[in-house]
């Protein structure tokens, strides 16, 4: 399904597992694939989601800041938020 087809009005602050599953799914299996060592701890994935959730460059999924998925940016270990948001400074 192209993006642009999609039925459902855009989500300014939603991620992904809210917009079409079907079309994510690949992205969820990217995330599930990256190694142990590579992936941030659950609940530092969830406490930067937390942080995304309420920031107004969240935009349908995406960070407007730098274009990634907030959740595949979010789920390395050694990521940052480009505006400092989290990232390893904040989680010391
Ligand atoms: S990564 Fe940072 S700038 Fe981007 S949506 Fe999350 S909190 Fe906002």
């Amino acid at each position: 399904m192209d993006f642009q087809q999609k039925s459902r009005p855009a989500c300014k602050r939603c991620f992904l597992n809210e917009l079409d599953g079907e079309y994510f799914k690949s992205i969820y299996q990217y995330i599930n694939n990256i190694p142990r060592e590579q992936k941030a701890p659950t609940e530092e994935y969830v406490r930067r989601l937390a942080i995304c959730k309420s920031c107004g460059d969240l935009k349908n999924g995406m960070c407007a800041q730098c274009g990634c998925f907030a959740e595949v940016r979010a789920a390395k270990k050694g990521q940052t938020c480009p505006n400092s948001r989290w990232g390893p400074q904040q989680e010391e």
